[in-house]
């Protein structure tokens, strides 16, 4: 029968790679929970409620309901994008800016609850592959299979560096580091749901893996 498997970890450990893999496998769900936050992200910097470093969390908390996130498939990329209300906003979410933002958004336990209840939905009754950084801990404790993935900071930049080269932004590495860094130390130290291992977490450390042998790692996983 289906169940649920939860991949947390830092910022670039390459977990949405894996988790659609094995979503793909299976023939199920996968859900890309930070892309929630970096869509109500993308929304507060549109809205005003993020300028240069300034945020207005009240303001941004009071139009919350009206938010309209969502996922649809595509079936030429084989995955689900991101919606705010209808336009898609797959590739605005992965820019450095967003990045730099979304972990002090992801602070505020408003947008998490209503995410968390989200995403709580979006995995019942189904086989789903949700990656974050709270999966495991908040949104399925009891998830049949908890993956905790880590790689060093720099294997992890590196990563995500390549990818934000790759679809043509002009970012430079140092900056792409520093990012990793913060996220990792804000998404570590906020008070609501920190960034930790569950402890029936299995950890993968995947500086040294390969794609396909992450990939197998985990599938032999579902299979135990
Ligand atoms: O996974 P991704 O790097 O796209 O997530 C962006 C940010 O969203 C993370 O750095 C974190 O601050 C926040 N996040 C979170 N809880 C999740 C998923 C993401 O706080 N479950």
């Amino acid at each position: 029968s289906k169940i649920t498997i939860a991949i947390d970890g830092f910022s670039s450990t390459g977990k949405s790679t894996v988790a659609k893999q094995i979503a793909k496998e299976l023939g199920y769900v996968y859900v890309d929970s930070g892309a929630m936050y970096r869509a109500i992200t993308f929304y507060a910097m549109q809205n005003g409620f993020i300028d240069n470093n300034h945020f207005n969390i009240d303001g941004l908390v009071s139009k919350l309901q009206n938010v309209r996130v969502s996922f649809k498939f595509n079936e030429a990329l084989g995955f689900a994008e991101v919606y705010l209300g209808n336009v898609n906003i797959e590739k605005e979410i992965r820019t450095l800016e967003v990045s730099s933002f979304v972990s002090k958004v992801a602070t505020i336990s408003e947008v998490r609850e209503l995410l968390v209840q989200q995403q709580q939905k979006l995995g019942q009754n189904t086989g789903v592959v949700m990656d974050g950084r709270d999966i495991g801990t908040v949104v399925f404790p009891n998830a049949e299979l908890k993956i905790f993935m880590t790689a060093s900071a720099e294997t992890r930049a590196k990563r995500r560096y390549d990818e934000l080269i790759e679809r043509g932004d002009k970012v430079v590495y140092e900056d792409v580091l520093r990012n990793v860094q913060e996220r990792d130390y804000m998404d570590s130290n906020r008070k609501d749901s920190p960034l930790i291992k569950a402890d029936d977490a299995i950890e993968i450390d995947n500086s040294n893996l390969t794609l396909q042998e992450q990939f197998e790692k985990v599938l032999q996983l579902v299979k135990i």
